[in-house]
This record gives structure tokens, sequence and C-alpha cells, in this order.
């Protein structure tokens, strides 16, 4: 059994379905999302793999001393942070443990301090590294509590030695005592700083702090049947909301008239913005603002859209969100989510608001996990709906607090 393989599987915890074979994973994901859109809609088969392993292209690991001095990194074990050393993981790209194997000798070599989360003394924290799954390109991104590594130079060259296939290595200064990996600032120490994939047939400059889907093979059939959910004709004004570097819009710039996407983070837009360029679409433009926000605005100013397409965090999307997107009625909206549950906690709240949906598709991005991306069509019934400026109801209002 697969569950075998991996010595850690049981500590770890982020692998729950080692002891099933792939159909039964399949199987009990769709049951999962069965039952919470029960009274919602039907459905569809889960998408799954034809090999479902080693397919994270982003591997994060914590690092931490062993009593021996040995370096070790890995994930925390379940609930706590223990670091476990996660040699052999099933589903993380294999470039990537053998690059992480490398660096944890290296520290040891070099003599580098490890961050301690206790007392905060230290220096390296985390190591991040994203393959590109088409250009094969590779970014390692050091996480360290403070911009000074000693030896850097050397140290890099000696990495770029043993890996010849890394592309750039950045250092990630993360000087907060926090849970976040990352912190905001980057120093190029080698290469252009960022990596380069293709993806539905466009490339993408992908940055250390920008999102991008851990699984591009999924990501390929993901994207590719929800825009041709959404039946693109070339002539729609289409909203691109949680955009993150322009993956979903710039897929379905080719189909449609004009494509606004907006997103959070400053560094996915601005990744976004030089995607557009590098691909020569014009007929996209990016906003870093809060999704809810800007809609809410654009809906106040009069704006139209036809097609909507939202890919909200796992915590689903906000009340001003779902106000503001309905008021402004677009004949569709692509709901995309990597949270089935907050996802049928939304879909109820455009249903209310006239929304119509029939089938939920899920797309199995997440192998041996217990995680599920899941994607759904809404058309709108013609009845319009309000504007977002208008009070929320009582039910809504008790929402927003356990938000
Ligand atoms: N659609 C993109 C990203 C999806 S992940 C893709 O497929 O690659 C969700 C994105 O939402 C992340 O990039 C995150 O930074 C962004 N985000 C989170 N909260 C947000 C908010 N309140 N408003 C706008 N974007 C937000």
């Amino acid at each position: 059994m697969t569950e075998q393989k991996c010595r850690i599987s049981k500590k770890c915890g982020g692998c729950a379905y080692l002891d099933k074979t792939y159909e039964e994973q399949l199987k009990l994901k769709e049951k999962w999302v069965r039952s919470l859109m029960k009274d919602l809609c039907n459905v569809k088969p889960a998408a799954g793999m034809k090999d479902p392993f080693y397919y994270r292209n982003k591997v994060n690991a914590a690092f931490a001393r062993k009593k021996d001095g040995t370096v070790i990194a890995g994930m925390y074990e379940e609930g706590t942070h223990f670091v476990l050393s996660a040699e052999n993981c099933l589903i993380e790209d294999q470039r990537a443990s053998r690059i992480i194997k490398t660096v944890c000798r290296l520290l040891q070599d070099f003599r580098i301090r490890i961050y301690n989360e206790d007392s905060g003394f230290g220096l390296m924290r985390h190591i991040c590294i994203r393959t590109a799954h088409e250009t094969g390109q590779i970014m390692v991104t050091l996480v360290a509590a403070s911009p000074i590594l000693p030896n850097k130079n050397h140290f890099v060259r000696k990495l770029l030695e043993l890996h010849p296939e890394i592309t750039t290595v950045v250092l990630n200064v993360n000087e907060r005592h926090t849970t976040m990996v990352l912190g905001k600032r980057n120093i190029v120490l080698y290469g252009k700083g960022y990596i380069e994939d293709r993806l539905c047939g466009l490339t993408y400059r992908i940055s250390p702090n920008s999102f991008y889907q851990i699984n591009s093979v999924q990501t390929e059939v993901l994207y590719g049947k929800a825009v041709e959910l959404a039946g693109l004709t070339g002539k729609e004004t289409v909203f691109d909301a949680y955009c993150g570097i322009g993956t979903i819009g710039m897929t379905a710039a080719g189909k449609a008239s004009y494509v606004t996407g907006v997103e959070l983070n400053k560094d996915a837009v601005r990744d976004a913005g030089s995607n557009a360029k590098r691909n020569g679409v014009k007929n996209i433009e990016f906003a870093a603002e809060d999704a809810g926000r800007f809609l809410h605005r654009m809906a106040d100013e009069g704006k139209k859209m036809d097609v909507l397409f939202m890919d909200p965090p796992r915590s689903g999307s906000s009340l001003e969100f779902i106000d503001a997107a309905s008021a402004m009625h677009p004949d569709k909206i692509v709901y995309i989510s990597c949270n089935p549950e907050t996802m049928a906690r939304d879909l109820k709240l455009f249903k209310e608001r006239g929304y119509h949906f029939h089938e939920v598709w899920p797309v199995d991005m997440f192998p041996w996990t217990k995680s599920l991306e899941c994607f759904c069509l809404l058309t709108a019934e013609g009845k319009r709906i309000g504007s977002p400026s208008k009070a929320v109801n009582k039910k809504d209002k008790k929402l927003k607090k356990s938000r």
C-alpha cells in the first residue's frame, strides 16, 4: 500500500487518504461534495489525475536543528511546530525534495544558524521551492529572519554547482514572529527573482509571494472547462475576481471583448500586468484592491459585466462582494473554489439573489489529501437584484459576524 511508502504519513497528516486507492479517494471526495450540495445542485464525477504523485509545484519546508547538530527541513507534525524531515514525500516535486536535502547539508557545512521560534534567535527559517511544470525553471526562496546571510555568494555558488537546474535564488526576509512563511521583502541572490511557466498556451511570470495553482496538470483541466462553461463569444465584458497573476482572465481574454482582473496582493498584480504584456494580451487590465470593495464601487458607478469569474481563497467570498456582484447582474458567474464548504455557503447566497445553477464540477488538484477544487456555473434568472449599498438583511448580518 502507498501508506508504507511514506514514513511520516501518520504524523504529518497532510495525506489523509494514503490507505485508499486513488479511485476510492475520488469517490469519497465526490460523496463529500454531494453531501454539501445536497439541496443545491448535482455533482459531476471528480476529474482525477492519470499519475497522482509528485504533483506539487510549490514545496515549503521549515528548518530545524536536531540535538546532534544535523539540519533537517520539512513540514510540521500535525497540530505542533515540531519539524518532520520530509524525505521521499509522495506529492512534492522530486527535484524540490532533492534541493531541500542539499540546502540542509550546506547550512550545516556553512554553520548558518537555524531560527528558533521560541527564542526568536537564529537566522534561517524556511525554504520555499517552486518548479515550473513546462519550462523546468526552478526558484529557491530562502526565508531568513534578517537580510544578512553570511557568506552568501559562496553559499549560492555551491548550491548552483550542485544543482545547475536552479534558475533563480531569492532571500526573503521575514523578521516577524508569525506563522506566515514569507515576509514582504525579497532580495535576489541569483537570476531574475521569479520563474516563468506556461499554462493553457500562455507564459506566466511567478514571483515568490504570488499565488500560483500548485498542480499545473489539473489547473489546465480546470481552466479549460471553466472558460468553456462561460460560453464566451468574443463580445463579453469579463471580470476575473481574486485573479492572482491573471491566469484565468488571460485564458478568457482571447474569447472576450475586455477583461478586468482584481486582486489584493500587489506583487501578484505586478506579475499579472507583466504577464499581459509578455503575451501580447491588450484587452485586459488589473487592479490591486479588495475584490468586494472594488466591485462595490463598480456597481455604484453603474458599470456592467457579462461574465464574472471568481476564485476566492479558502475562506470564500465576502458578503460585500456577493451583493455587489449580484447588483452588477452578470448573465453568468463561474465560481471556482478550493474549499467546497465555503463554496456551498456562498452559492446559497447567490441563489437568494436570483442566481441559478445545475451542477458542481470537482477537479482533484490535491490527490491523497482531503482537499478538492470545484467549480460551478451560475446563470441569472432574469430578476434584478437591488444595489450593493442597500442594507443587508438580518440573516446576512449574522453571517457577516461569523466570517
Ligand atoms: N485565480 C487565481 C488565484 C486564486 S487564489 C489563480 O487561479 O491562480 C485566491 C487569490 O485571492 C489569491 O491570489 C489571494 O491573494 C487573493 N485574495 C485573497 N483575498 C482577497 C480579497 N479580499 N480581494 C482580492 N483578492 C484576494
